[in-house]
């Protein structure tokens, strides 16, 4: 009879967050090891089996006796809390093995049983906090010199990772996380999110939202894993979110302006890649550049084809000539889609390995394109056909210098030549209406839902030779200040105030719940 040694993570600690595997592996195992504490949170599984639980120093002996039991024809299950791997077990046992000579085909046989780890567990409890680039660092320095674990604090602090700290403090240890936050502090705002998690999935949960600046103020032990956001993480009702990534969709403003290879490196070209918040080294640079050569060689050999969106209206006037309608259809091909959008305009989606070629065509007949997406996008009205033209150079004036810019959350900016407003200019994010030779402004209009309200009046009367600069700071606000994702009303009632115009609150007697849309 051959023995076998399962190493088995069983998560959490809830008898619902262990996988299915892990259960089967208690279930066949006459022996079970473990540090007491987890021997206690599976002992349910555990009748008629022997126990062999330790303290939690003993590790090696732990490992030694397993592997020798397995070795005597036994099956045994060595049991660490969340993943096995991860600062668990399953390291150790190899390490014992190896030390012995053990060989795959010949030893005894081995199946480690992969668990929900801490930094999984966690951070479901607290939202979405992990989402992008992260590390795990424990802070325990009985194993590992602090030394070593300061430095990888800093490197993880200064590279922008989301951290999860495992054994962030214990009754002896306790300065480790004082002075971990110190060196996060010397790169991450003291706003930075923290969650702090004990417990998780087990009787005592206790789930804490922080940030740096008041980490400390709460209780840290033993059970608790602290996570911090990285520059981007925020948090919204109580949870904390780190967005995805940076997403660079394949819209208009990439056609209209195709990078030369190096232009790529830039920062407005890919804010992720250099430049962002580092000054970017003479080495970086000529790795990146390497790198890009070797990329656009390949291209070249294979055209890429990707999905092209485009939004496309006709000019001032409103009205789409039959030319037009057939240059839309042409470029939008068979497999192509066009929708007519709320806005107004048609959405054209083609799959091309050249977008030039389609922009150049639409354009011809005198169509207007707009990108799509999280943009800025200007709406005009037709100025009655023409007739009420004043206003129309300063409305191209914004087109020209804001149209395509990429936005927190896409913006619209309603322009309206005259006091009719009646292309609802004031329902936009911004709303600019011609009177009088000057212009009123909107602000923060919510375009949808049952509470919708147009924007409110900012300011009568901003002379034309102020408009551009007013509209200037308040997108720059905008996008500089509101989190991903953060409509502009909502921006604007956070803050309570942009580019000098104060927020005013508004009584509604509509009730409104978070609502999923068809809720
Ligand atoms: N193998 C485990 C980690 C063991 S190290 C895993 O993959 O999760 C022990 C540390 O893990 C603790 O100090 C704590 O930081 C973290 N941890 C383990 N279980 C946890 C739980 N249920 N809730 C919060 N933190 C936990």
């Amino acid at each position: 009879m051959s023995g076998k040694l399962f190493v088995i993570g069983f998560g959490p600690g809830s008898a619902d967050h262990m996988t299915k595997r892990a259960r089967e592996a208690i279930e066949e195992s006459e022996v079970i090891i473990g540090y007491k504490t987890y021997v206690d949170l599976v002992r349910d599984l555990l009748a008629n089996k022997e126990i062999i639980s330790t303290g939690m120093t003993e590790e090696v002996s732990r490992a030694q006796a397993a592997v020798k039991q397995a070795e005597s024809g036994k099956k045994v299950a060595v049991i660490s809390s969340g993943d096995a791997g991860v600062y668990g077990m399953a390291g150790l046992i190899y390490e014992v093995l190896a030390e012995k000579g053990w060989k795959k085909e010949t030893g005894v046989e081995v199946e480690v049983i992969p668990g929900i780890s801490a930094i999984q567990s966690c951070a479901a409890l607290l939202g979405a906090p992990v989402m992008h680039d992260a590390c795990t660092i424990s802070l325990s320095d009985h194993l590992t010199p602090w030394a070593v674990i300061a430095k990888r604090i800093e490197a993880a602090a200064q590279a922008d990772f989301v951290i999860a700290f495992y054994n962030p403090k214990s009754g002896r240890r306790t300065r480790q996380i004082v002075e971990a936050r110190t060196i996060l502090l010397r790169h991450r705002s003291p706003k930075t999110p923290v969650g702090l998690v004990k417990s998780a999935y087990r009787e005592r949960q206790h789930i804490v939202l922080t940030d740096l600046e008041n980490m400390l103020e709460h209780d840290i032990g033993m059970l608790t894993t602290v996570i911090v956001g990285n520059s981007s993480t925020f948090v919204h009702d109580g949870v904390m979110i780190t967005p995805r990534g940076y997403k660079r969709k394949y819209t208009l403003t990439a056609a209209e302006q195709p990078l030369k290879p190096h232009e790529r490196l830039r920062r407005e070209a890919e804010p992720w890649a250099l430049e962002q918040t580092e000054p970017v080294t003479d080495s970086l640079r000529s790795i990146a550049e390497e790198a890009l050569q070797r990329v656009e060689k390949k291209q070249e050999d294979k055209p890429i084809s990707a999905i092209f969106e485009v939004a496309v209206c006709p000019q001032t006037t409103k009205q789409f000539t039959a030319q037009q309608l057939m240059v839309m259809a042409e470029v939008t091909g068979k497999n192509g889609v066009m929708k007519y959008t709320p806005d107004h305009y048609m959405k054209l989606e083609v799959e091309t390995d050249n977008p030039q070629k389609i922009v150049e065509r639409l354009k011809q007949v005198g169509l207007t394109l707009l990108p799509v997406g999280n943009v800025l996008t200007l709406k005009t009205c037709d100025f009655c056909d023409g007739e009420k033209k004043e206003s129309i150079p300063y409305a191209e004036e914004i087109r020209n210098r804001f149209n395509g810019m990429e936005m927190p959350k896409e913006l619209k900016i309603g322009f309206n030549g005259c006091g009719m407003a009646c292309y609802g200019a004031v329902h936009e994010d911004i709303g600019i209406v011609y009177r009088k030779g000057a212009f009123d402004l909107f602000l923060g209009a919510k375009t949808v839902g049952r509470d919708a309200h147009p924007g409110q009046l900012a300011a009568e009367g901003i002379s034309p030779e102020k408009l551009l600069d007013t509209i200037e700071k308040i997108i720059t606000e905008y996008k500089e200040k509101a989190h991903p994702n953060e409509r502009f009303y909502k921006f604007f009632k956070r803050v309570g105030h942009i580019a000098g115009f104060a927020y005013e609150e508004r009584e509604t007697n509509v009730k409104v719940q978070p609502l999923s849309c068809g809720d």
